[in-house]
């Protein structure tokens, strides 16, 4: 599988879509290409050298996300997988279903209910290769804020459902937050991982796909609610409590 990051809205909201293609069969498809004058131009140079784009794929229903479809759908008719209040959506998976891009890579739906309660990740295997497309939900180093969810259903999406992939499985977030992740992070917790993602991060402007759920669940605070130092940080021990205490510090920097 190949991936192809492309940054909307760099300075300032910072987000990626991703055009995904089967390189066997050309197969493509487009997640999260909310704007448009950004992402066309990337799917035309694509559909030139003869990818063909099989579906728009959102993470969840926010403009920032959903918002290009329309626009989107006017130069390419395809259908719409994603979460249930996505704009123009046709179908979404349930929890744990497959499908398939062109012959080789297999997709698995993951529902991850807290940023929005349509938030879905998205997990892409192709032989030994795997990366999860996770919205706004994980991202490196961070995860999204509750807007329509729960500090529970936060820590199930990423302690349960995203530490449950296996530790290979490259990161793809639906922002390049990392800096300001990590600059959270450290005030958190001065471990070896925290500093060498703080490092990367001062060197590299972007970091998706440079990542795995292995490195998640050491170096991000939000994966490691049963850390001393983390529980210490939010004076909490409970696993709730500790999420909800990092996600409002977070909030409030
Ligand atoms: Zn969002």
């Amino acid at each position: 599988m190949h991936v192809e990051s492309i940054p909307m809205w760099e300075g300032s909201g910072n987000n990626y879509a991703y055009l995904v293609t089967d390189e066997k069969s050309k197969d493509a498809v487009i997640i999260d290409p909310a704007n448009p004058s950004e992402v066309l131009p990337s799917l035309k140079k694509a559909v030139d050298s003869g990818i063909k784009i099989t579906n728009i794929i959102n993470t969840h229903h926010h403009h920032d996300h959903a918002g290009g479809n329309s626009k989107i759908l006017e130069a390419y008719r395809v259908p719409i997988i994603g979460g249930k209040d996505c704009d123009k959506v046709t179908k979404t998976p349930e929890h744990g279903s497959t499908f398939t891009i062109g012959d080789n890579i297999k997709v698995k739906a993951l529902h991850t209910p807290c940023h929005t309660q349509d938030s879905i990740c998205f997990l892409f295997e192709d032989g030994n290769d795997k990366a999860v497309f996770t919205g706004d939900t994980l991202f490196i180093g961070g995860c999204g804020r509750f807007f329509e969810g729960t500090p529970e259903e936060m820590d199930k999406a990423l302690n349960q459902t995203l530490a449950g992939l296996p530790d290979d499985t490259k990161v793809y977030p639906g922002h390049e937050y990392t800096k300001g992740n990590v600059k959270f992070a450290v005030t958190v917790a001065q471990s070896e991982p925290i500093k060498k993602l703080e490092a990367f991060a001062g060197s590299n402007k972007q970091t998706q796909g440079k990542f795995t759920i292995g490195d998640e669940k050491q170096h991000n605070v939000f994966m490691r609610l049963d850390d001393p130092t983390v529980q210490k940080y939010t004076g909490k021990t409970d696993r709730v409590d500790v999420m909800a205490a990092l996600r409002e510090a977070k909030n409030s920097m």
